[in-house]
């Protein structure tokens, strides 16, 4: 006896944890020389399109990561999330719908990291202009 069940407990953020001193997440906005995120799970995987959700290495802060191939250009871009904004994006039922509105969350955000196809990898503060990577279809 005294086996109590073990309780899993999350609550649909993943167990993400969020620390507002990290040095990782508060990096200063210029040049990173790597991603200190690591994949947790991948939500949307299309030809061109893929959505991922990602944490912290150094504090568990959930982030979700939008990347996509226009015109054999591959463009990412990585903004923090809420536990709320993660289950908002899990309801999402079809791939493309998934993909525009995890477009539209990073596009929602300030500060982001990008991945240009031909830059560095790098922290900016202020809005992403994802559409400058997006082709049109
Ligand atoms: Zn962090």
């Amino acid at each position: 006896m005294g086996n109590r069940p073990r309780h899993e407990t999350r609550s649909g953020d993943g167990g993400f944890g969020e620390r507002k001193d990290c040095s990782a997440c508060n990096h200063p906005a210029g040049p990173l020389n790597a991603l200190y995120l690591e994949h947790v799970e991948s939500l949307v995987r299309k030809m061109h399109e893929f959505v991922d959700l990602y944490r912290c290495r150094e504090c568990g802060t959930a982030y979700i990561g939008i990347s996509f191939d226009a015109y054999d250009d591959f463009w990412a871009y990585w903004v923090m999330v809420s536990a709320p904004e993660i289950v908002a994006l899990r309801e999402f039922e079809s791939r493309s719908d998934k993909f525009w509105a995890a477009v539209d969350l990073v596009k929602g955000k300030g500060r982001h990291i990008i991945s240009p196809p031909n830059g560095p990898l790098e922290m900016v503060d202020g809005q992403a202009s994802v559409c400058a990577g997006l082709a049109p279809w």
